[in-house]
């Protein structure tokens, strides 16, 4: 008889925003006459910018050709976006990534969530809390994990990023196996500093650890000081991999194409103590499971780092994050404690002391959404997230809403 994976019904609740978008379809049918307002999931509104649409329409036109029509491609991407993103993303920030380190694909929340299964079932995790919940829920179906004990799964090392650690978690004091590290951080906002990052390494180096870093939210860093990638700190070529996406750099999130590096200086272990290049193994991973991402969409993306598919993006994350600074003025003017929205596109908000009953109340009472916290970590407990996601008008409405509600309190 056919079974399931049993792991599955450990997973808590169902994914968290599947869960506000029930609430939210839940109140707007008992509401019909309500006007909504959506500041809750981290989905991106402009469209694509010009350059992009016309590389995109040019590799459209090569696949109508005889003569540059292409089937499948290299699993790992085309050479010449792979080229491209060594170039300027790495090179030009003085972090040295080769282009065979690089893996095109389609999303990070499919790297970081296949990555773990190129590790033994026995590994320490360490996973911050409040995060992405990607990391955690694709662990507990690998079944790394036991049973969830008040919203933490047992087997789990929660890193804390707290008010008190500036939402940074602290370096631990046991020795951890695979870390996962988020900046800009979702859903905090917060970003780390070239000390705490080489802080990590160090820890990584020590322990003969692996740090999975994702940094979805890199082209938001407005700070000159911040790394944007953990490439650009010493050390990390050994212990480190980083997950990249055009979602929220070039308006991808429908479009599909993001990248991971793996240095081939990143060796593992096997049971014998015989070291693996870590990249070979994700090849081999890749190449199995994915047949590349189309092309299209790769002359798309490579269009990204012309100088005017550059001028265009900046312009699109300049926008979102003016966005996030009318969201902080306006939270810290209502008096309530706030972070981020200075180097990501998200303002993590103190509203109370449940997260879900915040949600909620904001939903009735000025129909805006936000996400609860809580749905990123036991720590996001009391904290809501407000995205900077949106058209200006939208969020310029949605503010008055929420300031005239903050008001009555
Ligand atoms: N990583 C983080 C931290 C994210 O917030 C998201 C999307 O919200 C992703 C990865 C997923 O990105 P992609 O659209 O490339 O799958």
């Amino acid at each position: 008889m056919i079974r399931i994976n049993e792991n599955y019904q450990k997973l808590q609740a169902s994914y968290l925003f599947v869960t506000v978008a029930r609430k939210v379809e839940a109140f707007q049918k008992a509401n019909p006459d309500k006007k909504i307002l959506r500041l809750g999931i981290g989905d991106v509104t402009l469209p694509l910018t010009p350059s992009i649409v016309q590389a995109f329409h040019r590799g459209v036109d090569e696949m109508a050709q005889d003569s540059t029509f292409k089937g499948y491609g290299p699993e790992q991407g085309y050479a010449f976006l792979r080229e491209a993103i060594a170039e300027h993303d790495f090179e030009a920030r003085g972090a040295k990534v080769g282009p065979h380190e690089i893996f095109v694909s389609d999303g990070s929340k499919c790297d970081t969530g296949n990555f773990q299964e190129l590790f033994s079932q026995d590994l320490k995790i360490g996973i911050p809390d409040p995060v992405y919940p990607v990391y955690v829920d694709t662990n507990v179906m690998a079944g790394r994990t036991g049973l969830a004990v008040n919203g933490r799964y047992e087997g789990l090392t929660y890193l804390n990023a707290t008010k008190a650690n500036d939402f940074v978690p602290d370096i631990p004091s046991q020795a951890l196996d695979l870390i996962y590290l988020c900046f800009p951080n979702n859903p905090t906002g917060a970003v780390a500093t070239r000390a705490q990052l080489k802080a990590w390494v160090d820890y990584a180096r020590q322990h003969q650890a692996l740090i999975l870093f994702d940094a979805a939210y890199a082209a938001f860093i407005r700070s000159p000081e911040i790394p944007h990638s953990i490439f650009e700190i010493e050390g990390a070529r050994e212990c480190a991999v980083e997950f990249r996406s055009f979602s929220k750099t070039a308006g991808f999130t429908g479009v599909r194409c993001a990248y991971t590096v793996i240095p081939d200086t990143v060796l593992i272990s096997d049971e014998q103590g015989k070291k693996h290049r870590l990249l070979d193994l994700w090849n081999r991973r890749h190449s199995t499971k994915f047949n590349g991402v189309s092309y299209p969409v790769q002359v798309a993306a490579a269009a990204v780092y012309t100088d005017q598919g550059k001028k265009e993006v900046r312009q699109l994350t300049d926008y979102y994050m003016e966005n996030a600074r009318l969201i902080r003025q306006a939270v810290t003017q209502a008096g309530l404690e706030a972070t981020g929205g200075e180097n990501g596109p998200y303002v993590w908000v103190k509203a109370g002391s449940d997260s879900w009953k915040a949600f909620d109340e904001i939903l009735e009472k000025a129909q805006v959404v936000v996400t609860p916290g809580s749905g990123f970590g036991t720590c996001g407990e009391g904290y809501i997230r407000i995205s900077a996601f949106n058209h200006r008008e939208k969020v310029q409405e949605a503010l008055g809403r929420l300031t005239r509600l903050w008001q009555q309190k």
